[in-house]
């Protein structure tokens, strides 16, 4: 069964208002307002005919995971007025291929990446902002930095200026359920605060990426200020 072009369209701004509604209500729950948290829509499970109807319906901020796929929607879509974010690995010889199209890497996962950032960043006489991907749930198979890692990385930072961490990132555990997910998000923030406190001058880690899908509105109440969402986005818009 394929979805038709109208239906695809009427589909992903009813999910679109469906999401920001939600995260509306985690933010006051919360005490926190909406306009706090910014949405990454993930557009890795769609291709082109679906992201323009999200830009349509007003999402300017995707994210893709793999920089091949990245390049290739950044080229044939750039008409459009998006502001592109890595959220996936990035191996240091793609780089140079990505910082063009890139408003912010949510996913640096080693100190070797932030030097190759840098030395590239500098090249093109343009910093790059990021943020450090933490793998807090400690999950072998998680992507990431160990949260004591982190630590010694902020110290590093001055030598790469180039690089602007402006956060934390992290994808929650896969096991465990929303009560894990939420813990963990708590522990991401805490981390933060904590962090906030060593960091060298200028470096502030305000944000904090986390949440998707199936965790945003804990993320949210836990004090995401950006959350990355895929399939909610597409509900009844993909075949199958
Ligand atoms: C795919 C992906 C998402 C979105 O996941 P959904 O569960 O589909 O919302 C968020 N973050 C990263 C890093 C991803 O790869």
């Amino acid at each position: 069964m394929t979805v038709s072009f109208d239906e695809k369209a009427r589909r992903i701004q009813e999910n679109l208002a469906q999401v920001r509604c939600r995260l509306a209500e985690a933010a006051r729950r919360s005490g926190r307002s909406p306009d706090q948290v910014r949405i990454t829509a993930v557009t890795k499970y769609v291709g082109l005919e679906e992201i323009r109807l999200l830009v349509e319906a007003g999402c300017r901020l995707l994210g893709e995971s793999r920089p091949q796929a990245l390049w290739a929607k950044a080229d044939a879509l750039a008409d459009l007025p998006i502001c592109w974010h890595l959220v996936g690995h990035l191996q240091r010889n793609k780089v140079a291929r990505t910082l063009p199209v890139v408003q912010m890497i949510q996913s640096v996962d080693s100190l070797r990446l932030i030097e190759a950032l840098d030395a590239e960043a500098r090249r093109r006489q343009k910093p790059i902002p990021v943020l450090l991907e933490v793998n807090i749930s400690g999950e072998a198979a998680k992507t990431g930095l160990p949260p004591q890692e982190i630590e010694p990385i902020l110290a590093q930072l001055p030598r790469f200026p180039y690089v602007q961490v402006q956060g934390l990132m992290t994808l929650a555990g896969l096991e465990g359920g929303l009560d894990r997910a939420r813990r963990e998000f708590a522990a991401l923030r805490n981390l933060r605060d904590r962090l906030r406190t060593v960091c060298p001058e200028g470096v502030r880690l305000d944000e904090l990426s986390m949440g998707m899908s199936g965790d945003f509105e804990a993320a949210v109440e836990e004090g995401a200020t950006i959350v990355r969402i895929g399939s909610a986005l597409f509900e009844g818009v993909l075949p199958g």
